[in-house]
């Protein structure tokens, strides 16, 4: 450990992202990217914007990001004061963590959730509840109804499981709660949700948090954002002017609006990832899984009789990546990224061979 650290630096526990492999061919589906490129559109934005010889990198991009703020906006029915836009939505969520959350209360979230919840906690100094799913891993909204607390943070669907939440158990802990804000990570939400953005016209206390990453294919090009109250939005701009003031390049900009404009290609992108995964469920039934319904563009499968983490391993050396937790109560687990039907048949069929 280095004699510079600072002490805030020793005690953190960071993230640790799912592989991102360097060799090529391999079937990756441990990071739940889209399986398809995204709308033709975005290439074309991203070119014009670069034109013959790259002259606009010369310049900053807008701080504001408003032609994104309003491609947002007008997509969902709010104003752009209502709109927080950000390098991903991990970044948005940390901006979040810092301008939105109570000290003198823990923030509560599932107790098996996005890994990355506990390490924002550790950065920015936030104690946290973890509270306990049920037995089959869904969240009780009763469980967030009654506690004292600094915030509430619930992803919807939830990840790693892919349970979803019905938007009325979201309403109900929103208006449970006035006091303190209730963060909801909607980063599946297009693969099988109803996002809680209307929500936000009535409930000044709730903050919903997307991301381009997933749905509209845009991994690469990291845009996430997020739509509640002009006074929420505002907070997280303190919080944004003090620490990057230029959180989106000027490709990223062009970009994700082109992707939010094509509506079309969205919605049939997202349909044909939910066609593949009700298939892949019921491949995965067949060869003995059990799988939790999944609202999102993945599955979490376990097998009774074979060890999850060896499974991981012996599909690795097949070529196919998928993502294992060695985590209490899921670690007999597999999350698996629904590909293209082409990965999603190469990997039943490698299961098929492993489990003979
Ligand atoms: N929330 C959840 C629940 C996620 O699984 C992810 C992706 N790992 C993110 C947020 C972050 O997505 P991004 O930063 O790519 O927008």
């Amino acid at each position: 450990m280095s004699r510079f650290w600072s002490q805030v630096a020793r005690d953190l526990t960071p993230y640790v992202p799912g592989e991102q492999p360097k060799i090529a061919n391999l079937i990756k589906l441990n990071t739940n990217e889209h399986p398809f490129p995204p709308s033709p559109r975005v290439v074309e934005a991203i070119r014009a914007e670069l034109g013959d010889d790259g002259a606009s990198l010369r310049l900053y991009p807008d701080p504001n990001a408003d032609l994104l703020k309003q491609a947002i906006a007008a997509r969902h029915g709010v104003t752009t004061r209502e709109v927080f836009v950000g390098n991903g939505s991990d970044e948005v969520l940390a901006h979040a963590f810092q301008a939105l959350l109570k000290h003198d209360a823990p923030l509560l979230f599932p107790d098996i959730t996005y890994s990355f919840y506990p390490v924002y906690c550790g950065l920015y100094g936030v104690d946290h509840v973890a509270v306990p799913l049920a037995a089959d891993f869904s969240i009780d909204p009763a469980d967030y109804c009654r506690v004292a607390n600094g915030g509430i943070l619930i992803a919807n669907p939830n990840a790693p499981t892919g349970r979803l939440l019905p938007l009325a158990a979201i309403e109900r802990i929103v208006a449970a709660n006035p006091d303190s804000v209730v963060l909801v990570d909607e980063a599946y939400v297009d693969f099988g949700g109803t996002s809680a953005i209307p929500l936000t016209q009535r409930y000044d206390n709730l903050l919903v948090v997307h991301t381009l990453s997933k749905s509209r294919s845009l991994a690469g090009l990291r845009v996430g954002f997020a739509v509640g109250h002009p006074d929420l939005i505002e907070a997280l701009e303190r919080v944004k002017n003090s620490f990057n003031s230029y959180p989106l390049d000027r490709l990223a900009i062009v970009g994700a609006v082109a992707a939010i404009e094509d509506e079309a290609y969205f919605r049939q992108c997202c349909a044909a990832v939910i066609a593949s995964r009700e298939s892949l469920v019921g491949q995965l039934a067949e060869l003995g899984f059990d799988v939790l319904p999944s609202a999102a563009n993945f599955i979490f499968a376990r097998h009774p009789q074979r060890d999850a983490g060896e499974l991981a391993q012996a599909l690795r050396a097949e070529g196919i990546i998928v993502r294992h937790f060695r985590l209490p109560r899921i670690d007999q687990f597999l999350r698996i990224t629904v590909g293209s039907d082409e990965q999603c048949s190469s990997l039943v069929a490698a299961l098929r061979r492993l489990l003979a």
